[in-house]
């Protein structure tokens, strides 16, 4: 399988929050890897920034150390053609400091190009920079890209919305949720809308229930002060999970274009039920002494923390399509595995030809995020052998990996993927300001109602599956989770 690179336009792309932890792990090696791939114009510039005293040669050797660490290929002549493109600026995006320098290297004449702001650094600077952006006279034509946390209710999300659009279009602002840059994510799409065999049985009428998981195995070393403000349900379920139920929900769109695709997922949230209190359950874990693993409270040193670090939770969609099938979704950290995967279960045959002896089985669709991203579909066939008509079940299973080779082993980082998107001006894979906050109309009552009622999360075992009243949450329903498993 030989990979396609798409040309993009040469592009400026200035890196707010440039010297900093996301930047040197995630969106500086991503770079590199798109400069090896050969997808990076000549005369694409790279200008990182931030308040730190550093000059260009400074920064090429922070930008160094961060490839050699997190990236970890390339040779070394490959990092120094990759250096050239970068450079470095002090400015403060809530003061004055450098705002004439960075405008220098824009400004010279350079031919049509791209004009990228990476918000690499905390939300409370983003209307700061957005403001300054627009006044020193770069905002025309940019785009800019937002991290989460994006609000951390629906106050907040639309404040920042407003900010945001006081300076930039909408077609201007690309709210980033990785989840939605990786490759299985998108063939969740190719697998719904490309193929006759699914979409027909996509319904309450032959699926019985789906379950969304992700789980992590990491704590939440080094977000101590942000997790314990924010929580599973914050940090996690409001963006990440909901953005996989949109996916896995949404109705066909008319086509693959962003407002199209969009305006679809968008309708999911809206027809969300408001979850009963009974359909969540949250959790904190324990510590383990004998594995020197500390709890939850001691690690954010709050020993009287009511913040949940496990939520399970079941979601009604009330339209045509789901009415009935309930969406079972969970995610927590210091778990038994890391995994993130969506189950969709299908319902059982409606009458068994071959006898009770045979048991009762259902076709399952697991497709797997990550680690190994693939799909496997749960098909009921014959048990080999003498001894009568005994049925089994057996995976007919496409790790990404085996069938599509090179490719698939290495699929693309998602931030690789979603930096070329903006450069390609494609806001496909990005969050529009309303849906981001319909999904924080439909989570804050959530949050607002265990507050009221003082709810405690329930504790749970260091590496385990999360607490038993989320197994409860299925068995009063006559179900189970599906294992976590890496
Ligand atoms: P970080 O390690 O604390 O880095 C913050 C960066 O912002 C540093 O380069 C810092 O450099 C710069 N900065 C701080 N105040 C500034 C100011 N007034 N003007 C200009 N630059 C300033 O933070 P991070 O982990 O990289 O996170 C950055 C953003 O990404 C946050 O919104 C975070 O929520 C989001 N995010 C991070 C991750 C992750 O894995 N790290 C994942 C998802 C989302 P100076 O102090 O030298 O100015």
């Amino acid at each position: 399988m030989v990979s396609r690179v798409i040309p993009v336009e040469p592009f400026d792309l200035v890196i707010f929050g440039g010297t900093g932890d996301l930047a040197r792990r995630k969106i500086l090696p991503a770079l590199f890897r798109r400069f090896r791939g050969g997808q990076m114009p000549a005369g694409a510039r790279i200008i990182g920034t931030a308040r730190g005293g550093l000059d260009t040669v400074g920064y090429r050797s922070l930008v160094a150390e961060a490839l050699h660490e997190f990236s970890g290929e390339g040779s070394g002549a490959e990092i120094n053609a990759f250096l050239q493109r970068v450079s470095y600026v002090t400015v403060d995006a809530a003061g004055d400091t450098g705002w004439l320098k960075l405008r220098e290297p824009i400004e010279e004449e350079q031919g049509p190009r791209v004009r990228l702001f990476y918000f690499s650094v905390r939300p409370r600077l983003f209307g700061g920079l957005a403001e300054r952006i627009y006044r020193h006279g770069m905002a025309r034509g940019a785009r800019i890209v937002v991290e989460k946390p994006f609000g951390k209710d629906l106050d907040t999300a639309r404040e920042l919305n407003q900010m945001l659009a006081a300076y930039f279009y909408e077609s201007q602002i690309y709210r980033i949720d990785h989840y939605l840059g990786k490759e299985t994510v998108q063939n969740l799409m190719a697998i719904r809308f490309g193929n006759m065999l699914f979409e027909p049985l996509w319904n309450s009428q032959y699926v019985d229930h789906i379950q969304i998981t992700v789980a992590e195995t990491v704590d939440v070393a080094g977000r101590e002060a942000y997790y314990d403000r924010a929580g599973a349900m914050r940090d996690m379920m409001q963006n990440h999970l909901m953005q996989l139920l949109c996916l896995i929900a949404m109705e066909p769109p008319a086509k693959f274009d962003s407002d199209a695709v969009r305006d679809e997922k968008l309708k999911v949230i809206r027809a969300l039920d408001p979850v009963q209190p009974h359909h969540i359950v949250r959790g904190q874990f324990e510590g383990d002494a004998a594995a020197g693993l500390k709890s939850y409270r001691e690690s954010v040193g709050n020993p009287r923390s009511a913040t949940e670090s496990y939520v399970a939770l079941k979601a009604h969609i009330s339209n045509w399509r789901w009415a009935g099938t309930p969406f079972y979704l969970r995610t927590g950290k210091r778990l038994v595995a890391r995994s993130s995967v969506i189950n969709v279960m299908f319902k059982d045959a409606p009458h068994s030809i071959f006898g009770e002896d045979a048991g009762r089985h259902a076709n399952l669709l697991s497709i797997r995020l990550q680690p190994d991203e693939g799909i496997t579909l749960k098909v009921t066939i014959k048990e080999p052998g003498q001894g009568g008509m005994r049925l089994v079940d057996v995976p007919l299973d496409m790790s990404f990996a085996e069938a599509l080779g090179q490719e698939g082993s290495h699929p693309a980082d998602a931030y690789e993927r979603l930096i070329m998107d903006v450069i390609r001006g494609n806001q496909t894979l990005f969050m529009r300001g309303d849906e981001v906050e319909a999904a924080w109309a439909w989570t804050d009552p959530v949050i607002e109602g265990w507050t009221a009622r003082g709810d405690v999360p329930k504790p749970y075992v260091s590496a385990s599956t999360g607490p038993d009243d989320a197994d409860l949450l299925m068995r009063r329903d006559g179900r189970e989770w599906r294992g976590i498993r890496p």
